[in-house]
């Protein structure tokens, strides 16, 4: 069977080696008799599968011993709250607003800090990137936090802004949920990075916490107990139940992207893929991204068709094609395509040519 290529901004595509041997170990997981779904987490069985996964996206990512790796709960939505909850003290932090997800950031944390906003680019639509050298940093600010990929707007940075050049000593907070593992990570810049694993790196349930070891232990008393980063650390991520099928297609997944070649790799195909798709959008008359060249996301794509009123039969067409959900975020409009680690090149391939043949066509 061939499965349609799915362009959805998450939960989204995984590798098919991946579902297929979740597949073949669904009733009976290495001999042991028992689904994943059916293991105690505190079993051999599951620890070897937890202990795994944490070595490979150590590896993975590079990420340095001073990091703890955290299976957390809630997605980037609840980190929104627990990263004030643990890092603000209740007292001054800087966010940069640079789309819909680092608005929604900025918003909920004002319920448990004072939240001074950096910079923003609002007033572009959020279609640039605000130069770090622009953005007022606060001497008293706890941390700072940016999102640097931006799933809805498609804006993404393309480097981790280095905060002692700009004068800044508080740690650095990133919401890298929807482009954690497609390209390196410059950790000696970064204090605690978070996101779900839906978009990039496995199924929804399980969010990726990476934080500094000096940055446990600092949570505001009220702050719920399953939710202190340091309580999560001191129990290997299992104070509660974590999600254990999650974890253990996460970790499936790591181990095909180190197959793939790791991060390196991954990157140099990911920016093939974009490439490919962008270059197709800037050369045609019908279809148009509204993002600065120089912070465009490789892995979330929005355009627009310059008659909105094709909209509905050049996303029928698609199906047909056998492209699935490229249909825009709701407030946006327009189409988008995600092209995370597991969309394979064919798929890029397969919309550029499926856009030519409707432009050509059918507009
Ligand atoms: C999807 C997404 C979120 C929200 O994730 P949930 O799992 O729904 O909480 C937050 N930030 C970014 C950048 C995202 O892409």
């Amino acid at each position: 069977m061939n499965r349609p290529f799915n362009f959805s901004a998450g939960p989204a595509v995984l590798p098919e080696e991946v579902l297929r041997q979740a597949a073949v170990e669904m009733l009976d997981w290495n001999g042991s008799g028992m689904s994943v779904m059916e293991m105690s987490h505190r079993g051999k069985e599951f620890i070897s599968i937890y202990e795994h996964a944490i070595k490979d996206v150590r590896e993975l990512l590079s990420v340095p011993p001073e990091f703890s790796i955290l299976f957390m709960q809630g997605g980037g939505i609840a980190e929104n709250a627990i990263v004030p909850l643990n890092l603000s003290e209740a007292g001054q932090t800087d966010y940069v607003v640079t789309g819909n997800w680092s608005e929604r950031s900025q918003k909920e944390a004002q319920k448990y800090c004072t939240v001074n906003v950096a910079a923003s680019n609002r007033e572009s639509g959020h279609t640039c990137l605000p130069s770090p050298a622009s953005w007022k940093l606060n001497d008293a600010a706890k941390y700072v936090h940016l999102c640097t990929n931006e799933t809805v707007h498609g804006v993404e940075m393309h480097e981790i802004p280095d905060l002692k050049a700009l004068g800044s000593n508080a740690p650095l907070v990133i919401d890298f949920s929807s482009h954690m593992a497609s390209r390196p990570v410059d950790w000696s810049r970064v204090g605690l990075a978070y996101g779900g694993a839906q978009k990039n790196v496995g199924p929804a349930g399980v969010t990726l916490v990476f934080v500094r070891n000096e940055l446990l232990g600092r949570a505001l008393p009220h702050c719920p107990t399953a939710f202190d980063y340091k309580t999560v650390a001191d129990n290997q991520s299992m104070y509660n139940t974590p999600p254990t099928y999650a974890i253990y297609i996460a970790g499936l997944t790591f181990k095909w992207l180190k197959k793939q070649g790791g991060i390196n790799a991954i990157e140099e195909r990911n920016i093939a893929k974009a490439k490919l798709l962008y270059d197709y959008i800037d050369a045609s008359q019908l279809y148009s991204s509204r993002v600065a060249p120089a912070c465009r996301s490789r892995m979330n794509i929005p355009f627009f068709l310059n008659d909105a009123s094709l909209d509905e039969r050049f996303l029928a067409g698609a199906k047909e094609y056998g492209l699935l959900q490229l249909k825009g975020y709701k407030t946006l409009g327009g189409m988008r395509a995600s092209l995370y680690n597991a969309m394979p090149f064919e798929g890029v391939q397969a919309l550029v040519s499926y856009m030519r043949e409707f432009e050509q066509t059918k507009a």
